[in-house]
């Protein structure tokens, strides 16, 4: 308390500071202070829940959350730092694992942002796919496995084993280029044992990482509000358009848990061939999921080539747009789009 308190007043002055008119030069200062002022609360904060661990005083609450909801808002914070990056961010709990669960909700989301964080940084390009699926079930509660996968820089094999001690960091040139404590993973591996789980990782170097925790927790036997669509989908044809195979089959997992029957194409030229194929089979896609951003035909150049065939203008389009694009959806409109997403596409969208 003695340390943030006045932590925060620096934080808070500055940011008041920088709403006023400032020189180029001042504004410059006040930033660099802000920032400063933010690595330290940040650190702080580690080396505060690293010792209350080591004391043993950090207790693992046993609440009632929503992971579905838990996910989908993790996801929201960190698809702006991915994007900002240029990285494909995807992230999406598996259909069957159920919603209704009880444990630490808070602690839950702190290991996920740790090693989701850890990805982006460490990723310059590619993509950090987040997942959470089922294992079992059973009286004591369902078993389940999270993983964060990068295609980032990896870690060397003999650096490793050392990755989930604390104060390491792999390349002691981290710190300057990445920032960091090393004291992420140490508290994160803490965390999972604290809930009774295990924590693992493999990696390549110059490949990418994954790291995945599983934990057992209870689940709440209520009737589950089921974000239902409040029209029936059951049976309705949709093509989705990804150039990124990972998009596919999650978006693909998420239309078939609402009982739409899926098709995936990684390319608009394929996309084309497939609604007309499926057209002259008397089979037309009712509905078409373009992503915006691919390699070849993009998604709003092959919207235009549906949306101006005799055959196929039938199909109902919607785009997959990243987010922090203002402006798209009146265009899309225009040009024949239905509706619009932003990326990562949540179940409950
Ligand atoms: P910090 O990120 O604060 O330095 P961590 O304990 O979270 O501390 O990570 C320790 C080190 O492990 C990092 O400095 C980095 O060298 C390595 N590391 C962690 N995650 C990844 C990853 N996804 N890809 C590559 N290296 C990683």
């Amino acid at each position: 308390h003695e340390i943030r308190t006045p932590l925060n007043g620096i934080i808070g002055m500055t940011s008041l500071l920088l709403d006023t008119k400032l020189t180029r030069q001042q504004q410059h200062h006040a930033e660099v202070i802000r920032e400063s002022g933010e690595s330290l609360l940040w650190l702080i904060n580690d080396i505060l829940d690293f010792s209350k661990i080591e004391a043993g005083k950090l207790e693992i609450e046993c609440i009632d959350f929503d992971l579905h909801s838990l996910i989908d808002d993790f996801s929201m914070v960190l698809a702006v730092k991915a994007q900002e990056k240029n990285l494909e961010f995807v992230c999406a709990a598996d259909p069957d694992t159920p919603a209704l669960l009880r444990g630490d909700p808070g602690r839950l989301r702190q290991i996920l942002t740790n090693l989701a964080g850890n990805a982006i940084k460490f990723t310059h390009q590619g993509e950090v796919v987040v997942k959470v699926s089922l294992l079992e079930e059973n009286e004591e509660g369902a078993l389940l496995h999270f993983s964060v996968k990068d295609t980032g820089i990896g870690i060397p094999a003999e650096k490793q084993r050392l990755l989930f001690q604390s104060f390491t960091q792999v390349d002691p040139s981290t710190t300057r280029k990445y920032g960091g404590t090393g004291l992420g993973l140490a508290i994160t591996k803490q965390l999972v044992e604290l809930m009774h789980g295990r924590i693992g990782m493999w990696s390549e170097e110059g490949k990418g990482s994954e790291f995945w925790f599983e934990v057992r927790l209870p689940v709440r036997r209520e009737v589950a509000h089921t974000v239902a669509p409040s029209v029936d989908l059951r049976g309705v044809r949709a093509l989705v358009v990804d150039d990124n195979a990972t998009n596919r089959e999650m978006l693909c997992a998420q239309l078939s848990a609402i009982g739409i029957i899926p098709d995936e194409a990684p390319d608009g030229m394929v996309a084309l061939e497939m609604l007309k194929t499926a057209y002259e089979a008397g089979k037309a896609y009712n509905l078409a999921v373009l992503d915006m951003l691919m390699p070849g035909l993009d998604g709003e150049s092959l919207g235009i080539e549906i949306h101006n065939n005799e055959r196929l203008k039938d199909t109902a389009l919607v785009m997959m747009t990243s987010i922090g694009r203002r402006g798209d959806a009146r265009r899309l409109e225009e040009l024949g789009f239905a509706a619009y997403l932003t990326k990562p596409v949540r179940q409950s969208d």
